[in-house]
């Protein structure tokens, strides 16, 4: 792929070789189904059960209470269907036939989103909650938003566009006051953050490998003990008869590997991305004009950075970028090949054409400050090109100078 400079951490992360290296045993040598009894399969097995508690550990809860899945979207789909068929009624202890009530926020991934759109079609009622100008869902919202009925919070880490670290504590606290089930989506704060689950009063989480550097098609679910929560793929016994499936034993040893390096990288990554980061925030803040710093200042993922600059499109600079070897996003990967702007940049109160006119740029502890400077040249460079074409400038410096 020659020289890439790679800014798109948000959508995916390289595998790291380390977890490659754990990886590659379990495609030849012990391939083993966990199932079976001989010691082929029994390797398997005592493969997935380190896995389980190396993954428990980190968020100080029981190996039992970790179920593997697909990845992010698969775990989010599951923490909510499974929720809804089994804490919802059938409608018929209401006049308006209403199953149970969920309350989530407007900024959500669609994995989120589309599976609650789902259960509106399935008799539901959801709160999609609005955030404030950072993308910071507000507490007291969600407490205002509970009803006799509700039977799930569901808010998310932090986000994947714009970087907002949500008050999840509070919101945890909240949820248990009321006896409500809270289930965040975590996929891009698990392995960036400290994650403690019952410190924060978290009843389910969802998290996915390849968002920190492990392999692709690998997740997990967090389930507290004691949650009733449906089998969502029906068959065999695996993952407790919750999830049946033959274990994917190699992204499950990677995604160990992948939770094992993250949390010895953890405290030096972070530093070294919050570095870069603010360099890079603050070199397009003080060189290019009309321009604004989407997402939370503080309360801010360490490795992301997303800009909106007026009278531009996103597409044209991340086209220009590519040319130039540089990966990057105008919203989430899922939506950029369409053309609708983002949902999050509309949320936080963006209009339409400055929704249009939005990079995000996610770092890895890989990266250098040689890399962000020629970064910062090229955008610099086409944004002051782009204006130069775009009508809507020309009028703008028009009026200035008027
Ligand atoms: C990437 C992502 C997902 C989806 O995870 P997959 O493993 O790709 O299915 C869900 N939620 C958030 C916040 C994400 O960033």
């Amino acid at each position: 792929m020659g020289n890439i400079i790679y800014l798109d951490n948000a959508a995916t992360t390289k595998t790291a070789p380390e977890v490659v290296e754990a990886m590659l045993p379990y495609f030849s040598e012990c391939y083993g189904n966990a199932s079976s009894i001989y010691s082929l399969g029994a390797e398997s097995k005592k493969a997935i059960t380190r896995a389980r508690e190396t993954i428990a550990d980190v968020l100080g809860t029981k190996a039992n209470e970790i179920y593997f899945t697909a990845g992010g979207s698969e775990s989010d789909n599951w923490a909510l269907k499974a929720t809804a068929e089994a804490y919802g009624t059938d409608g018929t202890d209401n006049a308006a036939g209403v199953r149970g009530h969920i309350i989530t926020s407007k900024i959500e991934h669609h994995a989120i989103l589309h599976t609650c759109e789902y259960l509106e079609k399935h008799g539901f009622e959801v709160t999609y909650l609005p955030v404030d100008e950072n993308g910071l869902v507000s507490p007291k919202d969600v407490e205002e938003a509970i009803r006799d009925n509700t039977i799930l919070i569901s808010i998310m880490f932090a986000n994947n566009e714009i970087g907002t670290i949500e008050p999840i504590k509070e919101i945890g606290e909240i949820a248990k006051k009321h006896h409500i089930l809270f289930h965040t989506d975590a996929v891009q704060a698990f392995g960036q953050l400290p994650i403690r689950v019952d410190d924060l009063n978290i009843d389910m989480l969802s998290a996915s490998g390849h968002k920190l550097n492990g392999p692709k098609g690998i997740g997990f679910l967090y389930i507290r003990t004691g949650i009733k929560i449906r089998s969502f793929v029906h068959g065999g016994q695996q993952e407790r008869g919750r999830r049946a499936g033959t274990e994917n034993i190699t992204g499950i040893v990677g995604l160990e590997a992948a939770v094992k390096r993250a949390y010895r990288i953890m405290e030096e990554k972070t530093k070294k991305e919050i570095e870069l980061r603010d360099y890079l925030i603050n070199r397009l803040e003080t060189e290019i004009p009309y321009c604004r710093l989407n997402g939370d200042r503080v309360k801010r993922l360490p490795n992301n950075v997303n800009f909106s600059f007026e009278f531009i499109e996103g597409e044209s600079l991340l086209i220009k970028l590519d040319m130039e070897g540089i990966c990057a996003s105008s919203g989430s990967a899922c939506t950029s090949g369409s053309l609708d702007p983002s949902h999050v940049l509309l949320a936080i109160g963006l209009p339409h054409e400055k929704a249009h006119g939005s990079l995000r740029l996610t770092l890895s502890e890989e990266n250098t400050k040689e890399e962000i400077d020629k970064t910062v040249e090229v955008i610099k460079q086409t944004v002051e090109y782009l204006r130069s074409m775009s009508p809507l400038y020309e009028d703008f410096l028009k009026k200035q100078r008027s």
